[in-house]
């Protein structure tokens, strides 16, 4: 039984899926116009964990993570650089997914963008209009929180707490200029300003609102109802609340069964973050450290504990993984050096030890992920390995306890291949998506972005070739 701390009812909870052996996940993904930070990294280690501890006890997990592809930060960017968002965009998705690569995290089942989801999008605040829980104010379409039963649910917070918690001057502002029936009411889809990329709706040119996106990606590659609903805990309000209330309204079912967050990592106990500007990147500290350094120092904590960060802390999780390290070469060298084929009498009895070190292992990760404790047993067992399966050990028992040190290890991603070869290519889907857009741009006499697209798939290790059967492209 795996429990799962669960913010919407604020206890631990047995997890019981919606279909028998799956999970459907669903994980909030960054805004792409920066290198991440080693606090973005923390959900990223975090939820890969989970799905892997899910995996592992053979459930099939569907895992959708979006990337924000429209936002304002991205537009200011690309002004900033003379470049199109377009061209921001792609050079940040490149560059997380090569980044997440280096942590060991797998691919999401499905990384969705808002610039290609916007049907979905528009068909879901239709539908919020229709049931009288959105407005249209001049081109501006808010989601009406008072018309909203469960608005506050997720957070534990009230219209009316959240109404008076604001600066009056703010929300006098707010009322007066912007056509908004309340002021926690939210935007669900806005006008364009001037230069800014937008979309045809049937409210006006322009684009939707950041909250909106998740709802309808979770409904369109998910369902109507997920199991899961992850991010860091600074998206639980205003985020979440109204995930849960656009997707809520407009299905007329329950969003997300459990609700997880995993707490900051913070930086001289400030939460790291972009805005406050005291962040590292995770290439920089990746570098400086080792990637599976920072994979092992988050693991090393709960999730739901602030974490702090420091050079001695970093140097002190290195220390730590290198013990961990040298006890899976010590197996392996003991393996291939040993010339005893028959298991020994003592190593019997020890043979019946083994299975406890995974059950306990077990019992750590099925009590809501505790990564930590689970880490406290394979020490012990490189402890148990260095004591009984060093020199002089049979084969059969040495590989007994490599075997069980590998699943282990595997579970929580912990020792892998350091380098460029650890990255994954692009999946054949999104070759092809890019080979589309190609095409496009070239029927638009926009060959500036077809060369763009080509050369990009060049640097990414794929061909493309024009054919008369059509665009083949192949892996070099
Ligand atoms: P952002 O790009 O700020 O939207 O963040 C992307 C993800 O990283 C979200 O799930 C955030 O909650 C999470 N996040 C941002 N800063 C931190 C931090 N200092 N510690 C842990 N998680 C963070
Ligand atoms: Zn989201």
């Amino acid at each position: 039984m795996i429990k799962i701390y669960n913010t919407l009812t604020k206890q631990k909870e047995e997890f019981k899926p919606i279909e028998p052996g799956k999970v459907r996940m669903y994980v909030c993904g960054p805004t792409v116009y920066n290198l991440i930070h080693i606090g973005n990294a923390r959900p990223y280690i975090v939820f890969d964990t989970v799905r892997r501890y899910f995996e592992s006890v053979g459930y099939e997990v569907n895992y959708v993570q979006n990337f924000t592809d429209v936002d304002d930060k991205i537009i200011k960017r690309a002004n900033e650089e003379n470049r199109t968002t377009n061209e921001v965009v792609e050079e940040y998705i490149a560059e997380t997914l090569k980044d997440v690569g280096h942590l060991n995290v797998h691919r999401a089942t499905c990384h969705p963008r808002v610039t290609e989801e916007m049907p979905q999008i528009i068909a879901m605040i239709e539908t919020l209009i229709e049931k009288g829980l959105a407005y249209d104010a001049e081109g501006t379409v808010y989601f009406d929180t008072a018309a909203f039963e469960g608005y506050g649910k997720l957070s534990k917070k009230v219209l009316e707490e959240l109404e008076s918690g604001r600066n009056e001057r703010e929300t006098l502002r707010h009322d007066l200029s912007s056509g908004k029936k309340h002021p926690m009411d939210f935007v669900l889809w806005k006008p364009k300003k001037e230069g800014e990329p937008y979309w045809e709706s049937p409210w006006s040119k322009g684009r939707p609102g950041w909250h909106i996106e998740c709802s309808a990606m979770a409904k369109r590659y998910l369902g109507d109802t997920i199991d899961i609903h992850a991010g860091g805990e600074d998206l639980v309000f205003p985020h979440h609340e109204n995930e849960v209330a656009q997707s809520e309204g407009a299905n007329g079912v329950e969003f997300a069964h459990y609700w997880m967050h995993n707490a900051f990592l913070n930086i001289d106990n400030k939460k790291m973050s972009k805005s406050l500007g005291n962040f590292k990147t995770l290439r920089d500290v990746g570098e400086a450290y080792g990637y599976d350094v920072v994979r092992f120092f988050m693991l090393n904590a709960h999730y739901r504990s602030p974490l702090n960060f420091s050079a001695e802390l970093m140097q002190a999780a290195a220390n730590s993984l290198e013990r961990i390290k040298n006890g899976g070469a010590t197996l392996t060298f003991a393996l291939e050096h040993s010339t005893l084929v028959e298991l020994k009498e003592e190593e019997r009895a020890l043979m019946e030890e083994l299975p406890k070190f995974e059950t306990r292992f077990n019992e750590f990760m099925s009590d809501d992920f505790n990564t930590a404790d689970a880490i406290s047993v394979i020490f012990e067992l490189v402890k148990f390995a260095n004591t009984y399966a060093k020199e002089g050990a049979s084969k059969p028992f040495i590989e007994a306890v490599l075997t069980l040190f590998n699943k282990l290890v595997d579970i929580l991603g912990l020792i892998y291949k350091q380098g460029d070869d650890t990255v994954e290519g692009l999946s054949d889907e999104e070759i092809k998506d890019y080979i589309e857009k190609r095409k496009q741009a070239k029927k638009e006499k926009n060959f500036a972005e077809a060369d763009r697209i080509r050369d990009y798939l060049k640097e990414q290790g794929v061909l493309i070739e024009d054919t008369r059967e059509g665009v083949r492209f192949k892996r070099v």
